[in-house]
């Protein structure tokens, strides 16, 4: 059994969305949020796309689905009736589920005192994720092969850049105090009424400065603690390379941080290796460590990893994320999607293969007493919710 909203969600996952022209003008008429471009944009998509849909079951159930790009020739394709009410084009699926586009948030317009655009500085993913993102690309020594996050962010203009990944030139303490205008601004948008998901993340800088990296993230984590912890349903959450000193843990902790992911995106060999050399390379024992360390210093159920699920088998997959689970580490994964830039040989998992692997995740999480990570509005962990919600069962 799997529920309407869940199935859209899912079949969008496995086959990509595209959109009538009639749907687009609608996307224009509601202010529609469009592509972030901070670190991807869908393949063959313009930067105008809507990046995300809301879809609500009759149960008002909610969820929230990136926009990925289409993958065959069934993709779902969303148009509009006269009234302008969003449906999918899909026998398959349930015409009594409500379609929406997420809206930009009132700030995405707005400008700091220096004149800035408060998204140089925060930006939303998903309904509810303010997502903080100190400096655009990534210097890793071997990019990882589905990320495109250094051909879309080299072609975006006048960002301003905390940390300047060529030159190594820092202006933090300025980068820390337009953070803090941007995030005291944003936090009061209507899409972080209800809560908001705060992520520090980023790609990396280079491989021997992930010692810098960790305590650049304590500082940030330092600066605005005080502004969002009343709103922040987890904290603040650190998505990031781990530090080569793991003493640094400590620091990160202390500094505001509640819970770290340093993202393994694959499980197992050979793949790991294949579609992330330049993670292999700082070393696939040592991201271990580093998780197992922090669960000491953060908690069991603080330390999470996500995984990139269509990059390998997801049985030995599951394996990988119930020895994690035995040890404290919560797991989860984001659907492969096409971007710009990716350098990809294997194609996006079916519809099977993504509601198995989150119906298996989900039980196994129970098993462990572990709670799904961020919610269904946010986007970083596909079906991780809904399955957990029952919404997809046997
Ligand atoms: S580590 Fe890999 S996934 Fe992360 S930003 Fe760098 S290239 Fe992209």
């Amino acid at each position: 059994m799997i529920t309407a909203e869940t199935m859209l969600k899912a079949k969008i996952l496995s086959h990509g969305v595209s959109f009538t022209p009639k749907a687009l003008e609608v996307a224009d008429r509601v202010g529609a949020k469009r592509q972030n471009l901070v670190y991807n944009q869908p393949l063959g998509s313009s930067k105008d796309r809507p990046q995300e849909l809301l879809i609500m079951g009759v149960d008002r159930y909610e969820t929230v689905v990136s926009c990925v790009a289409p993958v065959n020739d069934e993709h779902i394709i969303i148009d509009c009736d006269a009234s302008d009410k969003l449906f999918a084009e899909d026998e398959n699926v349930e015409s009594d589920i409500s379609i929406s586009f997420v809206r930009a948030p009132k700030y995405y317009k707005l400008l700091l005192k220096n004149g800035a655009p408060i998204t140089d500085y925060v930006s939303a993913c998903g309904l509810d994720e303010m997502n903080i993102i100190p400096w655009r690309g990534c210097a890793i020594s071997n990019p990882c092969l589905f990320c495109g996050t250094n051909v879309v962010t080299s072609e975006k203009n006048s960002i301003q850049t905390a940390f300047d990944l060529s030159e190594d030139n820092i202006c933090f303490d300025e980068y820390l105090s337009l953070l803090r205008e941007a995030v005291k601004i944003a936090k009061n948008d209507g899409c972080y009424v209800e809560h908001m998901h705060v992520i520090i993340i980023s790609g990396n800088l280079r491989d021997e400065k992930l010692n810098l990296q960790c305590e650049l993230y304590a500082k940030i984590a330092q600066t605005i603690y005080a502004d969002i912890v009343d709103k922040a349903s987890e904290g603040i959450i650190a998505v990031t390379m781990p530090p080569k000193n793991l003493d640094l843990l400590l620091k990160l902790k202390e500094s505001g941080v509640s819970k770290v992911v340093f993202n393994l995106e694959v499980g197992n060999e050979p793949y790991f290796s294949r579609y992330c050399p330049g993670k292999s390379a700082i070393g696939y024992g040592h991201m271990m460590e580093a998780l197992e360390r922090s669960v000491k210093v953060f908690g069991k159920g603080n330390v999470w990893t996500n995984f990139v699920l269509g990059l390998e088998p997801i049985a030995p997959l599951l394996d990988v994320c119930e020895r994690l689970a035995a040890r404290g580490v919560s797991s989860s994964a984001n659907v492969l999607h096409l971007d710009k830039g990716n350098r990809l040989d294997c194609p996006v998992p079916n519809f099977e293969t993504i509601t198995t692997f989150f119906r298996e995740l989900a039980m196994l999480h129970k098993r462990f007493g572990f709670m799904p990570l961020y919610c269904s509005k946010a986007l970083r962990t596909s079906l991780s919710n809904e399955a957990f919600d029952d919404r997809i069962s046997l």
